[in-house]
């Protein structure tokens, strides 16, 4: 079902205050009322006029809502927060730092930190893939993206980045330490399910994925990119994307920050098909962090 498109007037009416926010992350969290850990019970809580808390009406217990979340001890208002987050989610590209911070009037450190903050919660760890899946690996950073075999030695290390792809459903991409086997595998057999039919080119590191109970299909580059339907070109297709960012928005990426980067890039791939529920594919992380 395609859902309409949430406006800066849903956001408005939903979130007129930060009581308002407040309220949606206690119902988000707590769907059934709120359980008091010293009462031992789901009680009443009332909320406390000056701070971002609730209290139990017996014993007096403090509950945070914004615990484990990204705006835990934040002093920018929840407002804010959830405006960026519709910021972010409202355009099929995204926008940068900069606008955000034109848009919300904070400064540019402040828009920087929640928009580094927001890319993170785009992070999935949670729905494994399934059906048909390609698995590549690919080098970020120095002054170009490059291909494996085409490491310079004299430029800076890069980043490797591997992506796994289910073709017609979700991507997952994962800053990793290296292209070896050790650090390929227990990232598909963590986001993969077993059994997939798993794609890939013919780096040996993948050669044992058939051992881990996953089918394994490769592609000679060399000789063809596809072949019946043996290839990697949505996955070639989101590098590409993640490629033209880096160089023509932000030239290098600091490798701590290369994993939150990257989620973006396949949190838009994976909310393709329906970009008008992103605000809300958005708002069911919020404690993920
Ligand atoms: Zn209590």
């Amino acid at each position: 079902m395609k859902l309409n498109k949430y406006t800066i007037r849903d956001l408005q009416r939903d979130f007129p205050n930060d009581k308002a926010c407040l309220d949606w992350l206690i119902k988000y969290f707590y769907p059934n009322g709120i359980y008091c850990k010293n009462c031992k019970r789901i009680t009443k809580h009332h909320p406390i006029k000056s701070r971002p808390s609730y209290s139990c009406d017996i014993c007096g217990n403090h509950v945070h809502p914004t615990a484990n979340t990204i705006f835990h001890k934040s002093t920018t208002p929840l407002t804010l927060w959830f405006y960026a987050i519709y910021l972010m989610t409202a355009t099929r590209a995204g926008i940068s730092a900069k606008q955000l911070e034109r848009e919300l009037g904070v400064t540019y450190k402040t828009a920087w930190r929640m928009f580094h903050q927001i890319r993170k919660m785009m992070y999935d760890d949670k729905t494994p893939l399934g059906g048909e899946v390609e698995v590549d690996e690919t080098y970020v950073g120095g002054k170009a993206l490059n291909r494996r075999y085409a490491a310079n030695f004299n430029e800076k290390p890069k980043e490797v980045v591997m992506g796994m792809v289910e073709r017609g459903g979700q991507a997952k991409v994962r800053h990793v330490i290296s292209s070896g086997t050790r650090s390929l595998l227990p990232q598909i057999t963590k986001n993969v399910k077993i059994g997939a039919q798993i794609y890939t080119d013919q780096w040996p590191a993948y050669d044992t994925l058939p051992k881990l109970g996953f089918s394994h299909k490769s592609i000679n580059h060399l000789e063809a990119y596809v072949h019946n339907n043996v290839h990697t070109q949505n996955i070639e297709n989101l590098w590409s994307h993640i490629k033209r960012g880096i160089m023509g928005v932000y030239r290098h990426v600091d490798p701590k920050y290369l994993q939150a980067y990257v989620n973006e890039y396949a949190f838009r791939y994976s909310q393709r098909n329906n970009p008008q529920a992103m605000f809300w594919a958005l708002m069911e992380r919020v404690q993920k962090v």
